[in-house]
């Protein structure tokens, strides 16, 4: 694709497209091209306004380039978001069976999860399997403390 400024022969200026020189040739010589603000199709070629010195005031009339803007960080890693989305079918449904699993065998506490399993280890509760969400902090203090868990992504049933 190839840009050209028109002229018609009023004098109005626009800008058109053209697939190549030979297009545009033919175009103009078939009188295909139209001014856009009369309608005339006898245009010529105009020369292309100079790009340097049309801005005005900014940066003292110097053409400087501008640096390359630094992308800003994405909300998400797109890493990660990526890996999420690549995550293989198996893997999936290993992760399904085990929340079945759990869901079958376990005692849902909840948020609680951390404060019953304290409870178990420090023998102030019945000993048994619970299961429930803890905070990344309460985990790390319960690793501390010796007390056993495990921890699994609770993925989403179906999709
Ligand atoms: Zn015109």
């Amino acid at each position: 694709m190839i840009l050209y400024r028109l002229r018609c022969t009023k004098g109005h200026e626009f800008d058109s497209w053209f697939k190549d020189g030979k297009t545009y040739e033919r175009q103009e010589k078939r009188s295909l091209i139209g001014c856009p603000a009369c309608g005339s199709s006898k245009v010529v070629r105009a020369p292309m306004a100079p790009r340097i010195g049309k801005a005005s005031g900014k940066g003292g009339g110097k053409d400087v380039e501008a640096p390359a803007e630094a992308t800003p960080a994405p909300a998400v890693d797109p890493q990660v978001a990526a890996l999420a989305r690549a995550m293989p079918r198996e893997m999936r449904e290993t992760l399904l069976k085990l929340r079945e699993q759990v869901e079958k065998n376990l005692e849902p506490v909840g948020e609680k999860f951390a404060e019953e399993a304290r409870k178990i280890h420090y023998g102030e509760s019945d000993k048994r399997g619970i299961y429930g969400q803890t905070t990344d902090e309460e985990a790390e203090e319960l690793a501390e403390e010796g007390i056993e868990f495990g921890r699994l992504p609770w993925i989403p049933r179906g999709n």
